[in-house]
């Protein structure tokens, strides 16, 4: 394969992106990456509007998605590539999201309510078969007046552990790796650092996650340092997981990410990415 411009992580409106997949991919596609995955959180809503744009542009698209798994701190993403969005065992763990998602934002509501900060869920303006977010909140937090920034909303009341804040997450890692594995995709731990584990117990949980059938690491992704970058190729290697990379972009609700790019501007080349991982998504899309 020749060497390309690549993102494997990328949110559109069907989550908390700010472009819709359509407009996402035609983005994509100024930018000059030829390769995509769209991996909106706990749904695959938009991968049929972005596969039909891709193609429509001549792009190569894959179908992927960003799940959250139980941890105790930080957080546990796990990205699922290649996989069937028909299989009947996702689709029902996608609706269970949902639910717990839209129960979530309504407790989020009810304690900033508490705090004096006074909305409905219908304020959020969420479109029906959105996954609702924080990132919803905060939009409306600050639409509201009661913050100056989507930032302080989080910082202020939304990240883990603040006083509005409420879990989401109904599946263990362990089941969220299998979940995307019997759909026949390709499981990888997004943006490790996020896990908040020590050099050891992360190259442990490594270890434990491949045998839940954990494929690869997303190495490359727009927080990390190109140290942290070529540590995390390392230690992945170590594992036997391949090396993966993508953005993580979110369009104006992380304006400080580029699509295709890391820190730096640095863009994402498919000469990163394990050839292995290229190989076998090239068999599914
Ligand atoms: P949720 O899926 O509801 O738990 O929300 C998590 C999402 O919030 C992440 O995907 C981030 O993109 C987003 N997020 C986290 N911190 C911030 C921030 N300070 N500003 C904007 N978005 C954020
Ligand atoms: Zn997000
Ligand atoms: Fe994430
Ligand atoms: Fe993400």
């Amino acid at each position: 394969m020749l060497p390309c411009f690549v993102d494997f992580h990328c949110h559109s409106t069907s989550s908390d992106g700010s472009l819709p997949p359509r407009e996402l991919v035609q983005s994509a596609h100024r930018q000059g990456v030829h390769w995509m995955a769209l991996t909106d959180h706990d749904t695959t809503a938009g991968l049929s509007e972005a596969r039909a744009e891709a193609e429509a542009l001549g792009m190569r698209f894959t179908n992927g998605i960003e799940l959250s798994a139980t941890w105790e701190n930080g957080h546990c993403h796990i990205l699922g590539y290649g996989f069937d969005k028909e299989n009947p065992a996702l689709k029902e763990a996608i609706a269970c999201f949902q639910v717990a998602r839209s129960g979530r934002i309504q407790k989020m509501v009810d304690k900033l309510g508490e705090l004096g900060l006074s909305m409905s869920v219908e304020d959020l303006k969420i479109p029906p078969g959105t996954s609702a977010g924080r990132p919803h909140l905060a939009k409306a937090m600050v639409e509201k007046g009661f913050v100056p920034t989507m930032d302080e909303a989080f910082e202020g009341y939304l990240v883990k552990g603040a006083v509005a804040y409420v879990d989401k997450e109904i599946y263990t890692p362990q089941e969220v790796i299998q979940l995307i594995a019997q759909a026949g995709g390709f499981a990888v731990l997004a943006h490790p650092t996020s896990l908040r584990l020590k050099r050891e117990s992360f190259l442990e949980c490594l270890i434990e996650f491949k045998g839940f059938g954990l494929a690869g690491v997303e190495a490359y992704h727009s927080s990390h340092s190109r140290h942290q970058c070529n540590r995390l190729v390392r230690q992945s290697r170590e594992a036997g997981l391949w090396a993966v990379g993508g953005s993580d972009y979110h369009g104006d609700a992380k304006p400080w990410v580029k699509m295709g790019r890391l820190k730096k501007g640095r863009k994402i080349l498919s000469a990163w990415i394990s050839p292995e991982f290229l190989e076998q998504l090239s068999t599914k899309s």
